[in-house]
């Protein structure tokens, strides 16, 4: 085999999620199996949606979860740089380099045509889809055009006939239509490349060997083949990964499952149990259902990978954590793990500056902090309904301020506070209406210490669960409740 160079290469659009970390588990086992090198990119091409800040906690719930990547934006390595953002101009010398072969065209098609265009696709019940407008326009017409300084877009040029067959180790062929492919936009009219291009360009110039992702990306790989022949490369080989799964066979979501790598770290699952289930998720048990990413990587065999997709049990989770809480940990490492988790004087001293004025005696600290420690929480519905309301208009509350607070960019007390207040004034409540449910869904009890504080202090992952459960003790809302409640509240 070629040298084995694999990727993980996730956008720094919000916490780390579970689906990420299940892929980087299979990178790392496949490159630590075959003495391979694993890279970690970071996927940074969406301006508005991307922030330093998921950067450095992706790589913070990496190192957690002790998967250690060979080259990346940190450690540098021989073909950075690692983050997109900085290999701006390696995109747009390639995508230049397609125009002149003729497999792209710069295409002037204004928001309002494409926009005119779907409404009629759709009338007339048609594909949607571009209409391959400005394939052939002519090289004068398109020099004029751009002297001109008009806003165009590079795309490629799909085949319109046959199938393209994909490739992957872990099934079957699969064939996939052309006519279903658009002409892919590979450089926007900010100068920044789609994810399609930039994923070929680098996984190419970084000689990736093997592409390990999630399914929903099999429908992008047509354009991947394309933009490989286009350039002449040989593209790597491609395993996508099964689902992880929401109890109901959807794609996990976060709207009902916790889906951050930070949750299960804040809500005290240890790294090991965690990557072990994902492992699961995929794969089967090697022996016992207990196993490490070590012994993964010494037995691994594509082959044995189960490809129908596994539901993500909390439960069953939960199950795991505890066998290696009891088998694997003397007390004194116990001990260690609860001290490097949260019981240690760094997170109890945060609590002080608004505990102190609370206390009596010094046996009134532990029960009224404990809600910051817990797992999860159980409040009791009347608690969370304030008088002279009624328990569904609270739930839908509580789903605004899941939405308002999911919007906060500075995790602190006053960013807390000011999504509060956007919650009371979009429900015209006294905010006493709103902080008294949400104070009872994130402490358990009808009295607690000050809820932004509280907030701040519990993180968004632990507040955000708490909220939805709050709002299944209350009714739970469903998805049609939900996405009328939706519009109103984004409007
Ligand atoms: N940036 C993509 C993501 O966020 C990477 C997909 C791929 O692995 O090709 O998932």
């Amino acid at each position: 085999m070629t040298d084995v160079r694999v990727r993980i290469a996730p956008s720094p659009t919000g916490p780390m999620h579970v689906g990420t970390a299940y892929q980087a588990l299979f990178d790392w086992v496949w490159a630590r199996q075959n003495d391979g090198q694993f890279v970690l990119r970071i996927e940074d091409t969406d301006q508005a949606r991307s922030q330093k800040k998921y950067e450095d906690e992706l790589m913070q719930s990496l190192r957690w979860l002790g998967l250690a990547w060979d080259e990346g934006p940190d450690v540098g390595g021989p073909y950075g740089p690692y983050r997109q953002s900085e290999r701006l101009s390696i995109y747009a010398e390639y995508a230049a380099k397609l125009v002149a072969s003729g497999h792209a065209y710069p295409c002037f098609c204004t928001s309002e045509r494409l926009a005119a265009l779907r409404k009629e696709q759709q009338e007339r019940k048609e594909h949607v889809g571009y209409d391959g407008h400005c394939r052939d326009l002519a090289t004068k017409e398109v020099e004029a055009k751009i002297q001109a300084g008009c806003a165009h877009v590079i795309r490629l040029e799909m085949p319109k006939e046959g199938a393209c067959i994909v490739e992957d180790i872990l099934r079957e062929p699969i064939s996939l239509e052309w006519g279903n492919v658009d002409d892919q936009v590979l450089m926007k009219s900010d100068g920044f490349p789609t994810y399609h291009l930039a994923v070929v360009v680098d996984d190419h110039l970084m000689q990736i060997s093997h592409v390990i992702r999630g399914e929903e990306w099999i429908t992008s790989t047509p354009k991947h083949l394309m933009l490989y022949e286009a350039f002449g490369w040989t593209p790597p080989t491609y395993m996508h990964l099964p689902l992880l799964l929401n109890p109901d066979g959807s794609k996990m979501s976060k709207r009902r499952n916790p889906t951050s790598v930070e949750y299960y770290r804040r809500a005290g699952y240890v790294p090991q149990a965690l990557l072990n289930y994902l492992a699961l998720m995929a794969y089967p048990p090697i022996g016992d259902e207990k196993f490490t990413v070590e012994q993964l990587a010494e037995h691994f065999d594509p082959a044995k990978i189960n490809l129908g997709g596994s539901i993500f049990d909390i439960d069953k989770l939960g199950w795991l954590n505890g066998r290696y809480l009891r088998e694997e940990r003397t007390p004194e490492a116990l001990l260690a793990e609860l001290k490097g988790w949260l019981l240690n004087d760094e997170y109890v001293g945060q609590m002080l500056p608004f505990m102190q004025q609370r206390l009596e005696t010094l046996g009134d600290f532990v029960p009224r902090v404990a809600f910051f420690f817990a797992r999860q929480v159980e409040p009791e519905a009347e608690d969370l309904v304030p008088k002279k309301r009624e328990a569904a208009e609270v739930a839908r509350m509580l789903q605004t301020a899941v939405w308002a607070l999911d919007e906060v960019v500075e995790w602190d007390k006053d960013g807390v506070a000011e999504a509060v207040r956007r919650v009371a004034a979009h429900w015209e409540w006294p905010v006493r209406d709103v902080t008294v449910p949400l104070i009872v869904a994130l402490t358990g009890e009808r009295v607690g210490p000050p809820l932004f504080e509280s907030a701040a202090l519990l993180g968004p992952e632990l507040t955000r669960m708490r909220l939805l459960d709050a709002m299944k003790v209350l009714g739970g809302l469903s998805k049609k409740q939900a996405s009328r409640l939706e519009k109103g509240w984004r409007r």
